[in-house]
């Protein structure tokens, strides 16, 4: 959501999102100074959390070292050292998302590490799988989980496709679905998936990042599923029930407390900044 305008967030609450998990993510460009991170990772749980509820969205992230940069061995070491201190935040949910990117001995090392820092923390993880070889990183993915023996009801292993959802759900794993508007995983791809698996530990997630990609993606998906029947109290278990089992069990939030309807006034501030930039403030009360 770091790269995404006040306009999504509002498209967003408008659509029915109400909650967000933010995964901690590479820039586009590699970081060159852990401190760099260090200023992420306040961002995250911080302004941007702070941004989300100024327009009615709860906001909790997941930290980590990810795949990609954890290949810059000096900088993954030192931010390795930042990560309990930000896994103890009241709102992270999960330790994420790590994995394999290129599968590299530095990127194994660093995945493993976070599995058993999320282990030793009973925190629940967000798992990224390569794009290329898809199949076999998958394989490698769960044979490191079981090594290090995570609780696989605690993982998402994400970005599973017609050929990986049916051996991660049998690992006893979330199986997790990133969608693209055209590449990886689309809406339609997605759809087939869902009437072939049903919904029981299967999460879809939008895509919203600094490319092309679109943060209403469950919308278009829970709209699709619609049209093929799909009941109300399915959708509800696959975009709702499903991430507030899995996340709620990091202790951030209950279920309950999901479901009050955030209140929020735009001329509150953070660290003396407001959303505004000069706009009159919306204020919503709910009694
Ligand atoms: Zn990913």
């Amino acid at each position: 959501m770091v790269s995404r305008t006040t306009d999504d967030y509002m498209a967003m609450y408008k659509a029915g999102v109400r909650a967000v998990i933010e995964p901690a993510f590479w820039l586009g460009q590699a970081r060159t100074h852990a401190g760099s991170f260090d200023d992420y990772f306040q961002m995250i749980t911080g302004w941007e959390r702070f941004r989300a509820s100024q327009f009615g969205i709860r906001h909790y992230s997941a930290i980590c070292v990810n795949a990609k940069e954890a290949n810059n061995e000096e900088l993954a070491e030192a931010v390795m050292a930042l990560l309990p201190r930000y896994l103890e935040k009241e709102n992270v949910v999960a330790v994420g998302e790590i994995g394999y990117d290129d599968m590299t001995e530095l990127e194994h090392r660093y995945f493993k590490r976070q599995l058993i820092l999320a282990k030793e923390r009973n925190l629940p993880v967000i798992v990224h799988t390569p794009h290329r070889d898809k199949k076999n990183g998958v394989v490698a993915t769960i044979q490191l989980i079981k090594e290090v023996g995570n609780d696989p009801s605690l993982i998402c292993i994400d970005h599973n496709n017609e050929e990986t959802v049916g051996m991660v759900l049998e690992g006893g794993f979330w199986a997790g679905h990133t969608i693209y508007p055209r590449t990886k995983m689309d809406a339609e791809r997605m759809v087939a998936i869902v009437l072939k698996y049903g919904t029981e530990r299967i999460l879809v997630n939008s895509s919203a990042d600094w490319g092309v990609s679109n943060p209403l993606s469950t919308c278009v998906v829970a709209d699709l599923l619609q049209k093929q029947g799909v009941t109300q109290p399915e959708l509800d278990k696959l975009f709702w029930e499903n991430p507030v089992e899995l996340f709620s069990r990091s202790g951030a939030f209950t279920r309950a407390e999901l479901e009050t309807e955030l209140e929020f006034d735009q001329s509150n501030l953070f660290n003396g900044n407001s959303v505004l930039r000069g706009q009159a403030p919306e204020i919503r009360r709910h009694h």
